[in-house]
């Protein structure tokens, strides 16, 4: 059975029908998920490559998530910011990775051109540092994890508690953890596992592992510094991790 599946759209913008491809549900299990939730698939079928749909008239770039209709205003910004520069290409057949990088970062300008949301925002961006992960990219992936967390970072303050938000908390803890702010990580993993308010099990069990796992390594990098400091050599072989 062919894991992909052709469904059409309404692009919300210029209004054209097109076909975009989608994966089977039954294809869609991770066989692996790293700790800030990126998936690893079976025979190179990424349900991920297959969430933005890309209008082949006007180039519109949107997910599910996104607004489901624009204004005038918002029309005239796509266009002007945007659409101005799109050349009639299609994405709706299958894609590769470098195909869905291209459809994440035009779905990354749509939506800043008419000011989507800022979860809406930070997903994609938390999504193009995956791609850039599969490719082996540390120093793309890196700063895409930078600009993620930053986004997230609002999405917080602007949603602040009044949601149950404890697994966007775990991925700002875990961001932070990957961009190498390991105080700034500990901080938000402490606060779900201190939080009394919050029920999530799975994510106060995955900030408490996270957690520890700092603990270690910054008493490692500390015991490391110390025993360069006095150079002793003995116990310096002895510390090292392996
Ligand atoms: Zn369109």
């Amino acid at each position: 059975m062919d894991p992909l599946y052709q469904t059409n759209f309404q692009c919300i913008c210029c209004e054209s029908s097109y076909p975009t491809s989608r994966v089977r549900p039954s294809f869609k299990k991770a066989v692996t998920t790293d700790t800030d939730f990126c998936g690893y698939y079976k025979n190179g079928i990424n349900p991920d490559f297959y969430v933005v749909r890309v209008c082949p008239s006007c180039g519109f770039a949107s997910t599910e998530n996104g607004v489901s209709q624009l204004s005038d205003r918002q029309k005239k910004q796509y266009y002007e910011q945007v659409g101005v520069r799109w050349s009639v290409r299609d994405f709706g057949g299958e894609r590769d990775l470098d195909q869905a990088l291209a459809c994440y970062k035009l779905a990354l300008l749509t939506g800043q051109s008419v000011g989507e949301k800022e979860r809406v925002i930070a997903g994609i961006l938390h999504h193009i540092a995956w791609l850039y992960r599969y490719q082996g990219k540390a120093q793309d992936e890196q700063r895409f994890l930078r600009f993620a967390l930053q986004s997230y970072i609002k999405v917080y303050e602007e949603e602040g508690e009044q949601l149950n938000n404890a697994r966007l908390m775990y991925i700002i803890g875990e961001l932070n953890k990957r961009v190498g702010e390991s105080s700034e990580a500990v901080r938000w993993f402490s606060r779900i596992v201190n939080d009394k308010r919050i029920m999530d099990a799975a994510m106060i069990r995955a900030s408490r592992e996270q957690w520890q796992q700092l603990r270690e390594e910054m008493a490692d990098a500390e015991q490391m510094s110390v025993d360069g400091l006095t150079d002793n050599k003995e116990h310096r072989s002895k510390s090292q991790p392996v």
